[in-house]
């Protein structure tokens, strides 16, 4: 299978079929484009920060 590296996180990924080629992902061609700060980067799974997850929070009171 053909592959192309992708210019922002060097990993390899295909090239045929590939939308966001040179690219690996939407995630790296918005990094290139620099629109980190940008409202519109939104990837879901994607922990934008290291808040702790919702598992510890306490359990809401039952009625
Ligand atoms: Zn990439």
């Amino acid at each position: 299978m053909r592959t192309v590296r992708c210019p922002v996180c060097r990993k390899e990924a295909a090239w045929q079929g590939n939308v966001y080629r040179p690219f690996c992902s939407e995630r790296c061609r918005t990094l290139d484009r620099g629109a980190w700060a940008s409202e519109t980067y939104h990837i879901a799974g994607e922990p934008a920060d290291p808040t702790p997850a919702e598992n510890d929070a306490p359990e809401p009171h039952k009625v």
